[in-house]
């Protein structure tokens, strides 16, 4: 049986250590241990994603992070009775400890109650918040497994990923040339005042439905009384409309070379990259009919919502791994008010425990 004290205890125990993105030594060694204590093979690949293992055929890949975002050091968690909160100067670390938590639980309640039927290979990756490094990264000759079911969702287990966008990085560095702003002014070319003309030409903010374009970070110059030589444009923009996402890619190169050309003088070097790919929930996939059937015996309805963001889903499915991403009784992610609600943590201990106990 799930027990709630103990899966409370165990939640607060993982956010308790700090494991901001990057710095994951000490959370992958303590899970190493409790996935060894579970009887499973625990390695990890070359770049520290912890891959536990179980002998058997068609394993059931859980996967969730270990890293967390800033605020996250410190982390001191309070329970006030369903709710489990930080006391309001960090995050919770519930994205994605909660998903943890909830996957131990429900693989010790299995083995405990001697119902567990399927193989598990438990992926725990490092380093996602900064772009899914840890599952770009994931060494897949290691992973068997053919289905996964990710959770890195918002809200109560029976929230359903239904499509996740495509997200392009880029950045811009403008060099212009560098004068002394009182003496002579007219020798130089302003490297700040490219970048904010640039940047009025360029989409901001949503753009429809399914689109948003954003500067996220400006920065130039090196003193107040110089023109100045250098500065740099980072932003984003995602759309869950590939053809969109190509439009932009194409408008933003445009932008650039008409100043380019505006500004003989000055170099503009950009760079975009992108850092995920789009996916839609393919409702006739197994393992999403197996999860739907098991929601619908705890009594859960699949509620399938559109994502703004990426998972490690979203890299897993382009190596031919079949995704779900569940909702991991996580709120308000990323922010010093992120909450988990007892009642749903508990519920995604029993979507563990129950696919844990089925195999087809
Ligand atoms: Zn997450």
């Amino acid at each position: 049986m799930i027990k709630r004290k103990r899966l409370v205890k165990s939640f607060c125990d993982l956010v308790k250590i700090d494991s901001p993105s990057g710095q994951e030594d000490k959370i992958a060694e303590y899970l190493s241990e409790k996935l060894t204590q579970l009887g499973f093979e625990v390695g990890s690949d070359d770049y520290g994603n912890i891959i536990a293992k179980e002998e058997g055929n068609n394993p059931l890949m859980l996967s969730a992070h270990m890293d967390t975002v800033e605020p996250g050091r410190n982390i001191n968690p309070k329970v006030e009775g369903d709710i489990i909160k930080s006391d309001g100067t960090t995050i919770l670390g519930g994205d994605c400890k909660a998903g943890i938590a909830a996957i131990l639980e429900g693989v010790e309640s299995s083995i405990e109650n001697n119902q567990k039927n399927r193989p598990l290979e438990i992926i725990i990756t490092r380093d996602e918040e900064p772009g899914l490094l840890g599952a770009k990264n994931l060494d897949y000759s290691k992973i068997n497994s053919e289905e996964a079911v990710v959770f890195d969702g918002n809200g109560p287990v029976n929230t359903i990923t239904g499509i996740s966008p495509t997200y392009m990085k880029f950045d811009i560095e403008i060099t212009g040339i560098g004068a002394h702003a009182g003496v002579e002014p007219e020798k130089g070319l302003s490297a700040i005042k490219i970048a904010t003309e640039l940047i009025s030409e360029l989409p901001q903010g949503r753009l429809d439905e399914e689109t948003t374009f954003n500067i996220g970070l400006i920065s130039g110059g090196t003193v107040r009384n110089a023109v100045p030589v250098n500065s740099q444009i980072s932003g984003e923009f995602r759309s869950q409309n590939t053809e969109t996402v190509e439009l932009l890619n194409l408008q933003l190169k445009s932008t650039i070379s008409k100043f380019q050309e505006r500004y003989e003088k000055c170099s503009i070097e950009y760079d975009t990259e992108t850092m995920f790919k789009m996916y839609r929930i393919d409702e006739k996939a197994k393992i999403v009919k197996s999860v739907f059937d098991t929601l619908k015996t705890l009594g859960l309805e699949p509620d399938i919502k559109p994502s703004g963001g990426g998972t490690d889903a979203n890299v897993m499915l382009s190596h031919g791994i079949d995704c779900i991403v569940v909702g991991m009784a996580t709120n308000e992610m990323h922010t010093v008010d992120e909450y988990v609600v007892i009642p749903d943590l508990i519920n995604a201990a029993k979507l563990t425990e129950n696919l844990s106990q089925k195999n087809d």
